[in-house]
């Protein structure tokens, strides 16, 4: 099904049976605030890494994958079947650094990623800048030889593991003043702190403190491609991680359907199997269709971008299968509450955890409202046809 290769099928494979060793460990996790062992946790990286699964978006020369956007997707689908994040340990380093990095940010940031040994976070959003990402009022100022950055940072997603930080800031003063800028920021560095770590819906071990960055010193060797560059290196990422998030939604639904199907089909209520009850019968089947759909959208979003369609079209392609692929992995998590009843309400139950951590696919790298904005935007400036 899905004209998948062999190739794409083996990778397929291996994540599927990786994932199926980190699903006992979710109870857990959920059950001790999202962390386990580190030596649980390190012992799944290291799985991770032994079976091909890490660093799949980078390339074979830097150490990576090398694997196409489809190989990607096969990948993230499958963590995606796991709860707690647990499936995170499948990292996938910056894959839009290697193109405009130095030399020297190869060998300090890049290799160490992809290795395992580094790992980074975002910080990008601010209290006054989120959806509008262009409105952040962070700073950058040039030093000597160096930047003094200045910022307070919302949702840094794995600050509490990261060992650097993106850090997008406004220049200030000199020739590029007031456009944007992307740092290196090593971790820990002095003036940088955090704030508060806040609780989140979800149960997982990655933090996501509200973080500040006080006259912190980087060399200049720590800008990332040249001043005013700071947008363009968002908008990447953004294309990237949102078919990665619909990649990760189809992955839970599958879980979620697969799961339900089989409730229904063993949960006897009124001397027969509730799966025979068209009420419960049309949840399954309604989750079903829309996981189908969804997932040949997001296949064939990977396959354009691995025939190198323009990068406009794969933008909004992109918006389209995080926006539908979120939405649907929200009505199937809905749906399986339902079928499972009360079970469907504990918290050792799979439904229920995805019931709340899927819902924040539908906020993070661009809400629904932001996607259907550059879908609407770029049907008005291209035509529908040219997007689907
Ligand atoms: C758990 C979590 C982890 C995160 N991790 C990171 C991270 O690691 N690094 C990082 O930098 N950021 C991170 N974020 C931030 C995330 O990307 C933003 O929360 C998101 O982009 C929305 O921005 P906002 O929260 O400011 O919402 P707002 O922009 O305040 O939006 C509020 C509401 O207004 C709507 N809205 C806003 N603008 C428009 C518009 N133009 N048209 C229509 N509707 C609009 C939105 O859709 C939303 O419904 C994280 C967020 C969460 C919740």
């Amino acid at each position: 099904m899905y004209g998948l290769t062999e190739s794409d099928l083996d990778i397929q494979r291996r994540a599927a049976a990786f994932a199926e060793e980190l699903i006992p460990f979710e109870v857990t996790a959920e059950l001790a605030g999202g962390e386990l062992p580190g030596v649980v946790t390190a012992a799944h990286a290291a799985r991770a890494h032994e079976l091909g699964l890490c660093a799949t978006n980078m390339p074979a020369e830097l150490g990576g994958g090398g694997c196409t956007t489809l190989q990607q997707v096969l990948v993230q689908e499958q963590a995606g079947r796991v709860t707690n994040a647990l499936g995170w340990v499948a990292s996938t380093p910056p894959s839009w650094l290697p193109a405009v990095a130095t030399a020297d940010q190869i060998e300090r940031y890049v290799r160490p990623a992809v290795r395992g040994e580094r790992e980074e976070c975002y910080a990008i959003t601010e209290e006054g800048a989120g959806s509008d990402v262009a409105a952040i009022g962070a700073t950058a100022r040039r030093d000597g030889d160096g930047y003094l950055l200045n910022g307070t940072k919302w949702h840094v997603t794995s600050y509490n593991t990261a060992d650097f930080a993106f850090f997008q800031a406004r220049l200030d003063g000199g020739p590029h003043h007031g456009k944007h800028a992307m740092f290196l920021v090593d971790l820990p560095s002095p003036g940088v702190g955090v704030v508060r770590t806040p609780a989140y819906t979800h149960t997982i071990s990655h933090h996501h403190p509200i973080v500040s960055f006080t006259d912190v010193r980087v060399p200049a060797a720590n800008l990332i491609g040249a001043e005013g560059d700071g947008m363009s290196f968002a908008y990447e990422w953004f294309r990237f991680e949102r078919l990665m998030v619909a990649a990760r939604c189809l992955g839970a639904a599958g879980r979620l359907t697969g799961e339900m199907t089989a409730f229904a089909c063993e949960r006897q209520a009124g001397g027969r199997p509730i799966s025979e009850y068209g009420l419960v019968g049309g949840m399954l089947a309604d989750s079903l269709t829309e996981l189908y759909a969804a997932r040949a959208l997001t296949y064939e979003t990977a396959r354009g971008i691995d025939r190198g369609i323009d990068v406009k079209v794969s933008h909004a392609q992109c918006s389209m299968a995080k926006l539908y692929c979120s939405e649907m992995a929200g009505r199937v998590a809905d749906r399986a509450v339902q079928v499972f009843g009360g079970r469907g309400y504990m918290r050792e139950n799979v439904a229920e955890r995805f019931y709340r951590e899927l819902r924040v696919e539908r906020i993070w790298e661009g809400t629904s409202e932001v996607q259907r904005a550059i879908i609407a935007g770029q049907m008005v400036k291209r035509g529908p046809a040219a997007l689907a």
